[in-house]
């Protein structure tokens, strides 16, 4: 229900578009699909993704002969489902993570740039993860803000969850080599590190985001077990372009992609899950502390054709 609501803009905007390009038409011919993808690209699903939906449609309609419009949005609905299943993550955890199976302190490193929503679903993590019964830790290793680190530490009381960090400005290698190590000693579960996502060059995110790694490693070799790339859905293909340079910068296991209500281009989601191929883990529907669901492919297809 949260999910509908959540995506009612993107939905309703799609649908209404939808029903626009097959008006007084019955049959899907080339006017429809030139139509089609019109739609799509302008729901920020992005020009590749939607080139490949198209071809799959005319696949269809070239082997069928025939295709009725009113039999579209299934079709659509079956392919994007399609895309989506190609990445996607672990069902049926409520938490998105096994406990059972994944080793402790599970270490998840949070990367993006400011703005996307990167401390606030840290915060819901936690929220959720402490619900879960798990002893959580917090590492403010985004040293280059004083804002960030100061958030961070809002959203640690409001969970009731410790934080490790030090002044502003100080090594973010170092505040994770503490934050982890504490984890070990305080038998935490889970701890989640914030990081800088400074753009503006590419080498020195690149550098500094592989020296946390490296860092933490020295204490737990096998950190971090995720590297959770957060992405406002809000800013359509701005969240591409973010996907690929920080894709390219380090080695991004999951996504979580916010702001998805009060926003019409949650298409976005099936375009990055596609074109990147990694799976996209939790999305954010409001500002709330329990406005982070794990993200499940039929529930999104369901919201989204609603
Ligand atoms: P950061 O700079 O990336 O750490 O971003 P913040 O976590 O501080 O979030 C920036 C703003 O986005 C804040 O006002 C948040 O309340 C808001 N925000 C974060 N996630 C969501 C979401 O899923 N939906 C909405 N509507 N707002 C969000």
């Amino acid at each position: 229900e949260t999910l509908d609501k959540g995506l009612e803009k993107s939905s309703t905007t799609f649908l209404s578009k939808m029903s626009k390009a097959v008006a007084g038409k019955s049959k899907v011919d080339d006017d429809v699909l030139d139509d089609l993808e019109e739609v799509l690209v302008s729901s920020d699903v992005g020009v590749t993704t939607t080139i490949k939906i198209i071809k799959r449609i005319e696949e269809r309609v070239a082997r069928d002969k025939y295709l009725g419009t009113a039999e579209l949005n299934g079709i659509l609905r079956e392919e994007i489902a399609g895309l989506l299943s190609e990445s996607e993550t672990e069902q049926g955890v409520n938490t998105g993570i096994d406990w059972n199976t994944v080793s402790k302190p599970y270490v998840i490193m949070v990367v993006g740039v400011n703005g996307v929503g990167k401390t606030t679903t840290i915060g819901k993590l936690a929220h959720q993860f402490k619900k879960d019964g798990k002893k959580v830790l917090l590492g403010a290793a985004d040293t280059f803000r004083a804002a960030a680190i100061d958030q961070l530490q809002i959203w640690a009381d409001r969970t009731g969850v410790p934080i490790v960090k030090q002044q502003m400005g100080s090594d973010p290698a170092s505040v994770a080599f503490d934050a982890v190590e504490s984890a070990v000693k305080q038998d935490a579960d889970v701890v989640i590190i914030d990081t800088a996502g400074r753009l503006h060059n590419k080498v020195n995110l690149m550098n500094e985001l592989s020296k946390v790694k490296r860092v933490m490693q020295k204490v737990v070799p096998s950190a971090p077990h995720e590297v959770l790339l957060v992405l406002d859905g809000s800013t359509g293909q701005n969240a591409f372009e973010q996907a690929k340079q920080f894709t390219a910068a380090t080695e991004v296991t999951s996504l979580a992609v916010t702001k998805l209500d009060g926003t019409a281009k949650g298409g976005v989601v099936i375009g990055i899950s596609d074109q990147f191929k990694i799976p996209v883990k939790y999305i954010g529907v409001g500002e709330g502390i329990e406005d982070l669901q794990v993200f499940n492919k039929f529930e999104f297809v369901d919201s989204f054709f609603k």
